[in-house]
């Protein structure tokens, strides 16, 4: 499936090509069309999927192809969004995509002057970002008003309600006009959102991205126990052995990637990266020598290796552990299609636990720890309350002062768990959103200050 199957227009397509997407997300393919038909939507969807382009793109595209608004400067589209980082997100996805549209947004959220945002308005834009708080100010102020808005986006619903914004977006809902296109996004459908959404959709299209844990169980796995800086050594000597004749490999990070296939390529073993910074004829490229058995490994990271159907790939390798569980189980759902017997091997350093544990829980199994290898690491015997540490990780994640986590089953050796430690990568969510706010805002540049931009042409 490509974007242009999808029926984008051309400056969309445009965009998009100079983002670097190839391939249109799960969520991308299932909600573009309704939403370009003027549909009401449900999506089950969280951060990550590729969501914020799934209801951008199909906005632009009726806006564009509405011609001007009537009358002259009203708002026309509002997206209603619970933190100000993901609506600066969103605003500056809105930039990248309709940057061939004469389309104008503007972001409104607390915490800053309200005038810049005010100004902006007045001067007319087409779609508002917005958090509920802010929002409401300027239209209790009659700064600005809904009473032209043709479609609605709620997104984060379950997140409004967590934060404590539901009521207010009950009020802000009250004002927009009944007749409306409705897309409501939710990572989780809890009963106060199912009910919202049943007052506020009309017969919509539901579409759910969350994977299906049970894809785990088919596909056999291990965790290797390793410190973070042999972790590239560890790679090397399990690609050398004869066991795996094709990997995909899985980083975390572009710069992660490329000096993972650095490295193997340097150590004999064939292998390419791909992610979003390649120009789509290398990625392509790639992907060929990959499937024509060219290359023993391809190092992809997430978003990179979406549009990958390699059918009898036998080895998924994770060197990073994702920080969200769902991820895991589409990177290792990669593997053993088509009969193909598959095989997940997942790197877990000290700080990675926490992640290996939502894993666990997310897939409802246990994944055995593989200790017949150089660099195991036994996190079991690591810190004990006044012990010494037995190695470097232990010394690390005992901050050098050897304090206690817990009981860390010390002794016992074999496969016991740590207690896993809590602290970072929590929230993966809110770790994901860290990392594209800090690209986003190289991006948008003073924008930000204002919280308000515009589309170049
Ligand atoms: P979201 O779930 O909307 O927060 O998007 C997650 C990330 O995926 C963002 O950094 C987007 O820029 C990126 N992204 C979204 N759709 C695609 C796609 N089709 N191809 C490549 N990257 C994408």
């Amino acid at each position: 499936m490509t974007f242009s199957e999808l029926n984008l227009i051309e400056p969309l397509l445009q965009a998009l090509q100079e983002e670097g997407y190839t391939t249109p997300t799960p969520i991308q393919e299932q909600a573009i069309p309704p939403v370009l038909n003027g549909d009401d939507l449900l999506g089950c969807a969280q951060t990550g999927t590729g969501k914020t382009a799934a209801f951008s793109l199909p906005l632009l595209q009726r806006l564009h192809e509405a011609g001007p608004a009537h009358p002259a400067k009203a708002i026309r589209a509002l997206i209603l969004t619970p933190t100000r980082e993901l609506a600066l997100q969103i605003g500056d996805s809105i930039n990248a995509y309709g940057r061939y549209t004469k389309i104008k947004y503007t972001v409104v959220f607390g915490g800053v002057g309200q005038v810049p945002q005010v100004e902006q308005i007045k001067r007319g834009v087409d779609i508002v970002v917005a958090t509920p708080g802010r929002l409401l100010d300027l239209m209790n102020q009659g700064l600005l008003s809904l009473k032209h808005i043709e479609t609605f986006i709620l997104d984060e619903a379950d997140r409004m309600l967590d934060m404590g914004f539901i009521h207010d977006v009950r009020k802000v809902i009250a004002q927009i006009p009944a007749h409306r296109q409705t897309l409501l996004f939710s990572a989780t459908m809890p009963q106060e959102i199912q009910k919202l959404s049943a007052s506020i959709l009309r017969d919509p299209v539901y579409v759910e991205v969350t994977p299906v844990s049970s894809t785990a169980e088919k596909i056999a796995q291990k965790v290797y126990f390793v410190d973070k800086t042999t972790k590239r050594a560890l790679l090397k000597h399990l690609l050398k052995g004869e066991e795996i004749q094709r990997a995909l490999v899985f980083s975390r990070t572009k710069h992660g990637a490329d000096r993972i296939a650095k490295e193997l390529s340097k150590a004999g073993i064939s292998a390419q990266s791909i992610h979003g910074d390649k120009a789509q004829s290398t990625r392509v490229k790639a992907l060929t020598q990959f499937k024509n058995n060219e290359l023993k490994a391809l190092v992809a990271t997430d978003i990179a290796a979406r549009g990958i159907d390699v059918d009898d790939l036998t080895h998924v390798i994770n060197v990073d552990l994702p920080n969200e569980p769902e991820t895991y189980v589409h990177r290792i759902g990669r593997t053993g299609r088509a009969g193909a017997e598959g095989m997940a091997l997942s790197f877990c350093d000290d700080t990675e636990l926490p992640y290996l544990r939502d894993i666990e829980k997310l897939t409802k199994q246990t994944i055995p720890v593989e200790e017949d290898q150089p660099f195991h690491v036994d996190y079991a015997k690591l810190p004990l309350a006044g012990g010494k540490a037995t190695d470097k990780a232990a010394r690390r994640s005992a901050g050098g002062g050897g304090q206690s986590q817990g009981p860390r089953g010390g002794g016992q050796g074999g496969n016991r768990r740590p207690e896993q430690r809590r602290s970072g990568g929590q929230n993966s969510g809110g770790g994901r959103t860290e990392q594209r706010q800090g690209s986003g805002s190289s991006r948008s540049g003073g924008g930000r200050n204002s919280g308000s931009g515009r589309n170049p042409r």
